[in-house]
């Protein structure tokens, strides 16, 4: 290995730079396909010093023209990882953690809250209203970028009382299913996309970024990106009155629990009466309602349905987010419970409250 005395040289020399500032910042990353690949990079040759990756997917050949931390040897491999590998290399100062599960299981509240930014790589809008949902409850900064086949768009939310994504879609829109939004106009054919789009959107996605990280965040909230049109435009957005995505949890008590205990130990510290509830739904051991037999999947069975073990049956299998459900022994993180996460807490009156596992 060749010598490395300052990799960062240059970059220091940038008015209002502070490579110190940049080296001791988290940054989430929510999403490793184009748009992840490429603020990955950039965050990465920056010099970050920490970044969670989080991709539930395994790489796919059709990835490999817009993915630069992919090449043909990661195929099937899970995103996260192989993203992580890649840059060991070129951004060997950075410490990357590699969470290979939906955003919801693989990075906590906790953690959200406690990077200098989250950036949004994710291409459904469901999953984009989940990861605002998420961010703004734990008071994280976020950086949400989409493409299109000639653009795109970055959003950036600092503020819980800021226009967000969800104050630009209609009621019905924030509910609707999981489908991409410019996938349901092409119908079930492939969306198109190109680099040219995912390098555009992520560099300004990363250039918020750093800007958010160094203290001196860029003044827009809304940016479009439109190539076919030579045209990079700040677009004022309005609050929505009716929007839900607006309100911060604040200061969290923490407990001294973590999703390496058991769901035993998170009750033990719980108000008499009161109960804890993961954020996603988990599968509860039950009985064939034909030949009564016990089906028991196991708590990270992600199917909807199941086949009975004893006579075939196929039935659709109830799911909890009730912590208490799951036997005392289980582990946290076997219920799909991310690390450092935010549990909201029902107490025996109705109210709720929130609790933060260490
Ligand atoms: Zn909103
Ligand atoms: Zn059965």
């Amino acid at each position: 290995m060749t010598t490395d005395p300052d990799r960062h040289e240059r970059q220091r020399q940038m008015p209002g730079w502070d490579q110190s500032r940049v080296a001791g910042a988290t940054a989430v990353v929510a999403g490793v396909g184009a748009l992840g690949n490429e603020v990955a990079k950039n965050l990465g040759m920056l010099g970050i010093g920490r970044l969670i990756l989080c991709d539930p997917d395994t790489v796919a050949a059709h990835n490999l023209s817009r993915t630069v931390l992919f090449d043909s040897s990661d195929l099937d491999r899970p995103k996260a990882e192989a993203a992580a590998r890649s840059l060991a290399r070129i951004a060997p100062g950075t410490v990357v953690d590699a969470r290979v599960d939906d955003l919801v299981r693989g990075v906590g509240m906790g953690e959200l809250a406690d990077a200098d930014v989250v950036l949004g790589c994710l291409d459904t809008r469901w999953a984009r209203l989940q990861l605002l949902e998420r961010c703004t409850l734990a008071g994280a900064a976020l950086v949400d970028g989409g493409t299109h086949p000639w653009g795109g768009e970055v959003r950036l939310r600092v503020d819980a009382e800021e226009p967000c994504y969800g104050c630009t879609l209609t009621p019905a829109e924030r509910w609707s299913s999981e489908v991409p939004a410019s996938c349901a106009e092409l119908g079930d054919r492939p969306l198109a996309a190109s680099i040219l789009s995912s390098s555009l959107v992520a560099g300004w996605m990363a250039a918020a970024a750093a800007r958010q990280v160094l203290g001196t965040p860029l003044p827009w909230r809304f940016l479009s990106i439109d190539i076919a049109a030579s045209d990079t435009a700040a677009v004022t957005v309005d609050r929505d009155p009716g929007c839900p995505h607006h309100t911060a949890s604040g200061a969290v008590p923490r407990v001294p629990v973590s999703r390496d205990d058991t769901v035993g130990e998170l009750l033990a510290v719980l108000a008499p009466g009161s109960e804890a509830l993961a954020w996603a739904e988990f599968p509860v051991p039950q009985e064939c309602y034909r030949c009564h037999g016990s089906c028991d999947p196991g708590y990270g069975y992600r199917e909807p349905t199941i086949t009975c073990p004893h006579c075939g049956n196929r039935f659709r299998l109830r799911r909890t987010t009730r912590i208490g459900e799951a036997s005392a022994g289980t582990k946290l993180a076997e219920l799909g419970i991310a690390p450092h996460e935010v549990l909201a807490v029902r107490s025996a009156e109705g109210r709720y409250s929130w609790l933060r596992l260490g």
